[in-house]
């Protein structure tokens, strides 16, 4: 088995095929890592833009590269093709930092080719995805390459951020420290129809508190003090992709401000929940504030 650790740079741009916006692929970054983790090799291809004339300043600012370098990259399916022969072996898991990086290529294959898969993905893996479950960070949040290196005492200084090389680079290193903690392994996906169903299934907040699958038992609250039920002062409301209500406990005096979430997932509902202690709010403001 060998490891790719892929990073792609894109431009967005008007597509008019697709009558919207894309972003095209404008750089592929990779390194090759052995089952050891050692390194092997390393690939760096600029992109022709097809699609786009011309990069965005923002583009130009954070990867220096300018529109004589895109005009003269290779064309996307030349460039691939050359990337999928540089990768060989069948047995190979690609990493990303997120899964950003697939969901445009797959974007640009559709677009350019025609294809509704990514022609060399055979397992994969998001990295992002199973770091997060070592550094603690809330469900939800994104860890950002650079955070994710400072965490475990890589110094991000030492690679050319935001162009693909570099940040391939840097998330190798980043696998070469994780991989053996454990949690690589049980995130590598193998790519079926499955795993594009996944990837292109847009998660949606459930907004009617009667959808069956809202689960009823988790519509309470428990008093975080003493471990009292709580009463419920105000009925369930939808607001800010939460149902939001009142609880009170009666032993410690405290009313509570609750907030459930269900997210409807891929094959799961993911529940998120927000507390606060309301404070008791003075005489007198309540006395001036009738509405
Ligand atoms: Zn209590």
């Amino acid at each position: 088995m060998q490891f790719i650790v892929m990073d792609l740079e894109w431009n967005n741009t008007y597509a008019k095929k697709a009558n919207g916006y894309i972003n095209e692929i404008i750089e592929i970054g990779a390194v090759k890592l052995d089952g050891d983790l050692e390194t092997v090799d390393t690939f760096s291809c600029i992109i022709r833009s097809q699609i786009g004339k011309k990069l965005r300043g923002t583009v130009k600012r954070l990867t220096q590269l300018t529109n004589a370098d895109i005009s003269s990259g290779m064309p996307f399916t030349k460039a691939f093709s050359v990337f999928r022969k540089w990768i060989g072996n069948d047995d190979t898991v690609i990493l990303t930092w997120g899964d950003g990086d697939i969901r445009v290529l797959l974007d640009n294959f559709k677009y350019l080719n025609g294809i509704k898969v990514i022609p060399f993905l055979k397992k994969y893996c998001d990295m992002q995805k199973s770091f997060q479950k070592i550094n603690g960070n809330a469900k939800g949040q994104q860890t950002g390459l650079l955070a994710a290196a400072e965490y475990l005492g890589i110094d991000p200084e030492m690679y050319i951020h935001h162009r693909a090389l570099g940040d391939s680079m840097l998330t190798a290193d980043i696998l070469k420290k994780i991989y053996p903690m454990g949690i690589i392994e049980p995130d590598i996906l193998d790519c079926n129809d499955d795993f594009y169903s996944k990837l292109l299934y847009k998660a949606k907040v459930i907004r009617n508190i009667d959808n069956p699958l809202v689960d009823k038992k988790r519509l309470n609250h428990t008093c975080e003090s003493c471990g009292t039920p709580c009463t419920q002062l105000t009925p369930w409301k939808f607001h800010c992709q939460f149902f939001r209500a009142n609880f009170y406990c009666s032993e410690c005096d405290l009313t509570y401000s609750v907030g459930v979430r269900f997210k409807k997932l891929f094959d799961q509902v993911e529940f998120r929940k927000i507390v606060s202690v309301k404070e008791p709010e003075p005489k007198i403001e309540q006395e001036g504030t009738e509405e």
